[in-house]
């Protein structure tokens, strides 16, 4: 079957003792033992498992082709869970662009227990080979990259991790499976801010891992120390925080697919446009990677663009106080076409570019959105 009936049927079926078509939130925290010990739901403690979470898990699972899901209460909570999974001493090798809370938090939390991170241009293959330790355990992509739209061969460098006996993680928040499937490209991990394109409607907060076969070749013990983390550590998501997800999931596709064929159309606009010196989106035959992104995207590029200003930083904070229609906010993914002066947001130890604007379009019509950027820019 094809996604978009995975992402409907995998969990969701009518309640038998209602009729419901729309699952039930459980919000019990705890469940009952029969005389003898057992549990017959299988279900114990809500921090352990809870129905809300193994339907939302086990769609993601599907969604992405792994053997395993966990689901967290942010997209940062599971970062930090499987940088959990590390020991002191271990070395994640990052790319250069990356989403700036990942690198916060080995900053910030992670180095204090020893673990120790670089960043490389992940575009090149050299560069991963030159940056590579023999302490690298964990390989990070990301890949559409933010805030950059940097691609990087998956297929490749999860092969050089593989030789090396290093786990190979892809970060699939921007590009959803729908477009790209890291395990299927010899990926062993995928992460997901489900807060972004899985909700997608700006509403609900969560994270997932899911696990492929092959990371256990790489890592046997992964999959339990990535569940401990989960159930003992507890930054898990709430039943309803997963079932708006899930129910999120079900729209996926038609929602990913409508905001890229715009995104496209948005893309081509701006960089035409003289006030524009760049545009980063990796659907446009001028992006240095596209013929890769073509190769390992399946027919579409996401809904996420930045572009520089021609006029510097004082000429990309003038475009987001003229816009009408995209909202100034950071974040992504809903279905409202949001705008951002990235820099500012990331803080002090950000090195992105300070005329660059974020981009999320959103599901309004294409023309719309066009005609809004046309007039901002047209702004004096
Ligand atoms: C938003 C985001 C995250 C973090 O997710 P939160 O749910 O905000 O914690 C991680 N990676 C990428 C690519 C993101 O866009």
């Amino acid at each position: 079957m094809h996604l978009e009936t995975r992402a409907i049927h995998t969990a969701r079926r009518p309640d038998h003792s209602s009729g419901a078509i729309a699952p039930a939130i459980q919000l019990s925290t705890t469940f009952e033992r029969q005389p003898d010990g057992a549990f017959a739901s299988g279900y114990s403690y809500t921090r352990t498992s809870n129905p809300n979470r193994t339907a939302l898990e086990s769609t993601l699972q599907v969604l992405e082709g792994g053997q395993s899901a966990f689901a967290f209460a942010s997209g940062s909570a599971a970062t930090l869970a499987v940088l959990q999974t590390l020991q002191p001493g271990d070395h994640v090798l990052l790319p250069q662009s990356v989403y700036h809370g990942t690198l916060a938090i080995c900053r910030t939390i992670l180095a204090q227990w020893g673990l120790q991170y670089s960043q490389c241009d992940q575009t090149n293959l050299a560069a991963v080979q030159a940056a590579w330790q023999p302490n690298t355990r964990l390989l990070w992509l990301e890949t559409p990259s933010n805030p950059l739209l940097q691609i990087s061969d998956i297929a490749v460098l999860a092969d050089l991790a593989s030789h090396r006996r290093a786990l190979c993680l892809v970060d699939n928040t921007w590009a959803t499976p729908i477009w790209q499937q890291p395990l299927a490209l010899g990926a062993h991990l995928v992460l997901h801010a489900t807060t972004k394109y899985m909700g997608g409607h700006s509403d609900v907060l969560g994270g997932a891992v899911i696990i492929g076969s092959t990371a256990l070749d790489i890592d046997p013990d992964v999959e339990s120390k990535l569940q401990n983390i989960q159930t003992l550590g507890g930054s898990v998501p709430s039943p309803f925080d997963c079932w708006l997800v899930g129910r999120g999931l079900t729209t996926l596709a038609v929602r990913v697919r409508a905001q890229t064929a715009s995104a496209l159309q948005v893309a081509e606009f701006l960089a035409q446009h003289p006030a524009i010196d760049a545009v980063h989106y990796p659907g446009l035959t001028t992006h240095p990677q596209h013929a890769l992104a073509v190769r390992q995207m399946q027919g579409g590029f996401g809904a996420m663009l930045s572009i520089l200003l021609r006029a510097g930083a004082q000429a990309a904070w003038q475009l987001t106080s003229h816009v009408q229609l995209f909202t100034r906010a950071t974040s992504l993914g809903g279905v409202e076409s949001l705008i951002e002066h990235r820099a500012s947001i990331e803080g002090p130890h950000s090195t992105t570019p300070q005329n660059l604007l974020r981009l999320s379009i959103g599901l309004e019509h294409p023309i719309d959105l066009i005609a809004d950027l046309t007039q901002a820019l047209a702004q004096p």
